[in-house]
């Protein structure tokens, strides 16, 4: 009956913090103990070796063998002298965690007995078996070879026993199974153009670079309700569960003190990322009950994307030694709010001036305007693509809800820097820029306000919003690999910045002074790019018509969504910046249909299961017991009189007939939707229909399923209830 349920209740309330033991060092002591950073690298390499893997590192200048071999033996001895008995090629594959193969460092010695090996040829390639990652057909199975190669732009870093090689994931003939390849090269790309408009402005600029601050939002659920979930354990979500009275109506969540069960949590999950390297920074409770944020302090955008998989990881790990599970899906529970994963992005020099921030020079200001400027032309071009770049079956649940960014991309840039672009817009160019005076050219850019980053209010309903020094892009969920979203930006923003380049250049070729020019491109932009301008309500009816008016995609069916991958404009734009051809996105496209309609067709088996299975049968008793009683009262009263007091029994045994025989037949028809979809062998088409045909079947069974919690004696209800999973902890 329901007393797993009961008890697991019980036990979560019996549950104390766990004691976390604080490390005797400092933090900035023991911050990175557990990787193989440049401090690590002086130690155990030649200096030689050092300065040409810091060459690889900065310059993404070619190692070879030699060399390789050179740095295998330095990281072995680093490794072992830390305990280390195994390594792993660690790689981003399509799905939603990271893939790791251990192999022990011990070889035959020749004579009998063991020696620990790691050749520069082992941290260098590793052979994989790509048929068992999804790949999207481009690898068949009877050449099912694919092979990880070492990405030294992320140091080694330690975890238990294993030491783990960041790589990349790609097939025999070179295109890309992994998020790892195509983002390093849409970092080489952005990384190019950005450089090539920097010289503009300052010819000593050697390197640019985007950053990425990531943060997390997550739900604890103690582990005892969450086994007694299993919609949760299968699919991540609760597929069914009537609203909690209190939820999170008297916002007394969100910053408010942190549960002490939860503070241990969050100490020793801070002390473990500390160690590997993570700069942790900021921690909080979120809107929702039990739901909280972690975000580190930004750094490039490859090695944030590594540390926000590898803190993914620790999370679940952590998470049970304190007894509890996190749920890093989107959405979770219905009627509360869902979880994101802002991707802070921006781009800054070598020199270490940001890009994306007011300067103090009217010089730095056109920089920063100019950057700003071919941002939003990017998002408003590829507004479809970007969207598709953070789609899933998981965060459609978040999107377009009433509580996360639209499924429609446009940009908040805050009422001040509004300003700024419609000044320049209207404008006279002479008015702008006037020559001759002494220091040359003379640049009338309205001020803009060093108090801007904090000024900008925050309108949280933007899915893209401009917060001062970074663009914030808020729609990428919880679960997702950050890569995704950063590949299409950071492509995208590519693409443009060289078509911007163009133009410009065109324009002095014909005579026109570099600044003139600049802005008169940048002017052209600002008026182009408006319809992706947005700073009311993102959530608001009014703004989805009128971002159909202006021609923003609006498409909110997933599998369409990602249509916009297949686009020639967005096939010529990845081809061209070098970071994805035809092939492979038309294969990624694949994976994508694929797990969507593997996810969606997970949790209507699981639906239909609880349903059968668990709920019913548990309607039907109480049910029954109802009937029970009415029958006895009829043979104590007069029929009368029973028949007074058995109307409200009455009612609700009929309630329960109807929503029984609903759930009955629904669940008949979402499985028939299931086999006409599985008959389709079109991933396309088979995730349409999965979409349109039996995702539906999911929420309208989980409505009457509602409905009979509601109804049935509390003692017998099977499951976890949203008061439980939401305020136990
Ligand atoms: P909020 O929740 O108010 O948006 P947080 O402090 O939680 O702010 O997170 C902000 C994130 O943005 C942090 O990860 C921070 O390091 C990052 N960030 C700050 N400045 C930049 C920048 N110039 N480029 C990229 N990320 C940045
Ligand atoms: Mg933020």
């Amino acid at each position: 009956m329901s007393s797993l349920r009961f008890r697991v209740v019980e036990e979560a309330f019996k549950k104390k913090a766990v004691y976390v033991e604080r490390p005797e060092e400092r933090p900035s002591d023991y911050f990175a103990k557990y990787v193989f950073n440049r401090e690590k690298m002086l130690r155990y390499l030649p200096r030689d070796t050092y300065n040409s893997l810091v060459d690889a590192i900065d310059n993404g200048k070619p190692l070879n063998r030699e060399i390789a071999d050179t740095v295998a033996a330095g990281m072995k001895q680093w490794a072992i002298e830390m305990g280390v008995t195994h390594y792993t090629h660690w790689f981003h594959p399509l799905t939603d965690g990271t893939a790791e193969k251990h192999d022990a460092f011990v070889e035959h010695d020749g004579k009998g007995g063991m020696v620990e090996e790691f050749s520069g040829k082992l941290l260098i390639q590793q052979e994989g078996d790509a048929s068992s990652f999804p790949n999207g057909g481009i690898r068949n199975t009877f050449e099912a070879r694919g092979y990880s190669a070492w990405d030294p732009s992320s140091p080694a870093f330690i975890v238990g026993d294993t030491l783990c090689i960041p790589t990349i994931f790609i097939s025999y003939t070179g295109e890309s199974l992994d998020y790892k390849a195509p983002l390093l090269k849409s970092i080489d790309a952005v990384g190019k153009a950005a450089l090539d408009v920097c010289h503009y402005f300052d010819p000593n600029v050697k390197k640019v670079i985007p950053y990425l601050g990531w943060e997390q939002e997550y739900f604890l659920v103690d582990e005892g309700l969450y086994a007694a979930r299993p919609d949760l354990l299968l699919t991540g979500r609760t597929l069914m569960g009537h609203e909690s009275s209190k939820n999170q109506q008297l916002e007394d969540h969100y910053f408010g003190a942190i549960p002490t069960r939860v503070t241990g949590f969050m100490q020793e999950l801070e002390i473990e990322a500390l160690k590997l390297g993570i700069p942790v920074k900021t921690r909080h409770n979120e809107v929702a009950p039990n739901q909280f944020e972690l975000a580190p302090i930004y750094e490039e955008c490859n090695l944030a994307n590594d540390h926000n998989q590898v803190i993914m990881e620790l999370m679940r790990r952590v998470a049970r030694r304190h007894g509890f599970r996190v749920l890093l899906h989107e959405k979770p529970f219905k009627g509360v709010n869902g979880s994101g994963k802002h991707n802070n992005w921006s781009l800054g020099t070598n020199m270490g001036v940001p890009l994306m921030a007011p300067a103090k020079t009217p010089q730095g200001n056109l920089q920063f305007v100019t950057f700003l400027v071919n941002v939003m032309m990017a998002v408003y071009k590829h507004n479809a693509l970007l969207k598709a770049s953070i789609s899933s079956a998981t965060n459609a649940h978040r999107l377009g809800a009433n509580e996360a960014p639209p499924a429609i991309i446009s940009i908040f840039l805050g009422s001040q820097m509004s300003k700024v672009l419609d000044d320049l817009e209207n404008s006279s160019e002479d008015a702008i820029i006037s020559f001759g005076d002494k220091m040359g050219v003379k640049l009338n850019i309205s001020q803009i306000p060093e108090l801007l980053m904090d000024n900008t209010d925050r309108n949280r309903t933007s899915p893209f919003a401009f917060t001062g020094n970074r663009f914030e892009f808020r729609a990428v969920g919880s679960s997702a690999n950050c890569a995704s979203a950063m590949i299409a930006l950071n492509s995208a923003v590519a693409f443009q910045l060289k078509q911007f380049k163009l133009s410009v250049d065109e324009k002095i070729a014909s005579g026109q002074e570099k600044e003139k020019a600049i802005v008169s491109v940048i002017r052209e932009y600002i008026k182009e790019s408006k319809p992706i301008r947005f700073d009311g309500n993102g959530y608001s009816e009014e703004w989805k018509e009128e971002a159909c008016k202006r021609g923003l995609d609006c498409e909110t069916s997933i599998p369409l969504i990602f249509d916009a991958y297949m686009r020639p404009s967005s096939v010529e734009m990845f081809s061209s910046v070098g970071v994805m051809n035809a092939v492979e996105l038309a294969a990624r496209n694949e994976v994508k249909w694929e797990t969507y309609t593997k996810k969606i067709q997970i949790e209507a088996r699981v639906m239909g299961d609880l349903a059968l299975n668990h709920i019913l049968p548990v309607a039907t008793r109480y049910q029954s017991l109802l009937l029970d009683t009415v029958c006895k009262i009829k043979t104590v009263f007069s029929e009368d009189e029973a028949a007074k007091i058995s109307a409200k029994d009455i009612d609700i045994i009929r309630k329960i007939s109807y929503h029984s025989s609903e759930i009955q037949e629904k669940v008949k028809a979402m499985v028939d939707a299931r086999k006409l979809a599985n008959k389709i062998e079109n991933e396309r088409e088979k995730a349409i229909a999965y979409h349109d045909m039996v995702a539906p079947k999911i929420d309208e069974i989980r409505y009457h399923i509602d409905k009979l919690e509601l109804m049935v004696d509390n003692q017998m209800w099977p499951l976890p209830k949203y008061r439980e999973l939401l305020f136990v902890r």
